[in-house]
């Protein structure tokens, strides 16, 4: 453990960041959910910088005191969550890098262990979705985004990036895509294509358009429909927000979320079962005031109290 005692006795900034103040361990005895870090950025096609983002994730989250108001839930009381600490990546080879996050996620949830990871690059949800494909079978999928992140290929025979998950996801068949929605998708392309191939995949794509004019109600109701009883897995890549709330990242595109938006949208998701989500895209060195990191920590702490919620029902 990083802090002795209780992690609300000594004040925020004492100590080694873990998030949320919670111990740091490996032991998975009891634990209901373990943050991971996932800290490579290799497969990024822009700015890169995402491998500093669980650390600056970490150390922004030291004011989460613990009672979310909103969704009147105290997530740390409920849940035993631990900080389980990064993955051992190695920065120049994408497929150990991709086998050693799905080894460590399967570790964690073969001990029934939920698990949100904070990233890195757009790349790990694929292993992550590996694992958590293992544990639950396929997977209903809410995915927070800028861009579909379903190109075949984002350079000439290079089938992995941060550009190409959720092909591979789908091709795999770790998804549900009845039950596959990207949600604040936006920005200039190439050409038409990118939308239609995602489409053609089974995504609902709901534009950022769209979802501006449906409202946020109405976007809540469409994914309550569609993933009904099934495992949920949620993957917010930070640039589904707006620049002006979420400037540290690689691929920016103007025009998204609020933060307040995003903070309804995963609040809606309510009584879902949800049973694994990752934070990806952080990248520190683009941040203004750690404004981006601060986002992306009580984002997960909303992703927590929705777990939290469901396990006091
Ligand atoms: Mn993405
Ligand atoms: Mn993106």
């Amino acid at each position: 453990m990083a802090t002795t005692g209780s992690p609300f006795s000594a004040q925020p900034y004492q100590g080694i960041s873990t998030f949320g103040r919670r111990p740091h361990t490996r032991n998975l005895s009891g634990v209901d959910v373990a943050i991971l870090g996932v800290p490579y950025d290799s497969s990024t096609s822009y700015r890169s910088g995402a491998r500093f983002g669980p650390r600056a994730i970490r150390e922004q989250s030291l004011l989460l005191w613990g009672y979310n108001n909103a969704q009147q839930v105290a997530p740390f009381e409920v849940l035993n969550v631990v900080d389980y600490g990064d993955v051992d990546i190695i920065p120049v080879d994408i497929h150990a890098t991709h086998q050693a996050i799905e080894q460590t996620a399967a570790t964690i949830q073969q001990a029934e262990t939920r698990l949100i990871s904070l990233g890195g690059d757009h790349s790990i949800s694929l292993p992550l979705l590996r694992a958590c494909h293992k544990q639950h079978g396929p997977l209903a999928v809410v995915h927070f985004d800028a861009h579909p992140d379903t190109w075949d290929e984002e350079y000439p025979t290079f089938k992995y990036s941060h550009g190409t998950p959720f092909r591979r996801a789908i091709e795999e068949g770790l998804i549900d895509t009845a039950a596959y929605l990207q949600i604040g998708i936006r920005g200039p392309t190439a050409g038409p294509q990118d939308y239609a191939d995602a489409k053609q995949l089974g995504a609902r794509l709901i534009t950022f358009d769209e979802a501006a004019e449906l409202g946020v109600r109405n976007v809540l109701s469409e994914i309550q429909q569609r993933v009904g009883p099934r495992p949920l897995y949620v993957t917010l890549d930070i640039d589904a927000i707006d620049p002006a709330f979420a400037p540290g990242t690689g691929t920016p595109e103007v025009g998204g979320f609020s933060s307040y938006q995003m903070l309804q949208l995963l609040r809606g998701l309510g009584d879902l079962n949800l049973v694994g989500a990752d934070l990806v895209e952080v990248s520190p060195p683009f941040d203004s005031q750690h404004i981006t990191a601060i986002l992306a920590a009580n984002l997960v702490f909303e992703l927590l109290s929705l777990m939290a919620r469901k396990t006091t029902k």
